[in-house]
């Protein structure tokens, strides 16, 4: 009893395996063509992209990165073009503007320079 089970246990494996070759077989016969084409694009695609975003990323970060320095305190840092942001030394709002950072003037503010005058100049 246990043996005959056993057997077609073995049967219907086997018989399982015919269906997959056939099944694979039938799948090669029909779009071989098509399959080997489709994975040697995914290939083609798994090699290129990286290379494209490699150099894309590169001509995004040269197009928009900006390096300039802070009219308020003169340090040297790096922003995003058509971006606000704060000097990391100063803590001033900036914004990127030609290249340049600018100050961002509240209403009312009027930048101007200190002129340091001698006294015994002025009596
Ligand atoms: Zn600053």
């Amino acid at each position: 009893m246990y043996s005959n089970n056993f057997k077609q246990l073995n049967l219907s494996a086997g018989v399982r395996q015919i269906l997959w070759l056939l099944l694979i077989f039938w799948l090669l016969s029909i779009g071989g063509g098509f399959l080997l084409r489709g994975f040697v694009f995914i290939l083609g695609l798994i090699i290129v992209a990286p290379v494209i975003g490699f150099f894309g990323l590169q001509w995004w970060l040269r197009s928009n990165v900006v390096q300039s320095e802070c009219p308020v305190c003169q340090h040297e840092f790096t922003g995003l073009k058509n971006q606000t942001l704060d000097c990391p030394s100063c803590g001033e709002s900036l914004q990127v503007n030609d290249k340049k950072f600018q100050r961002i003037a509240q209403d009312g503010v009027i930048d101007i320079d200190a002129v340091e005058v001698n006294a015994s100049v002025v009596e």
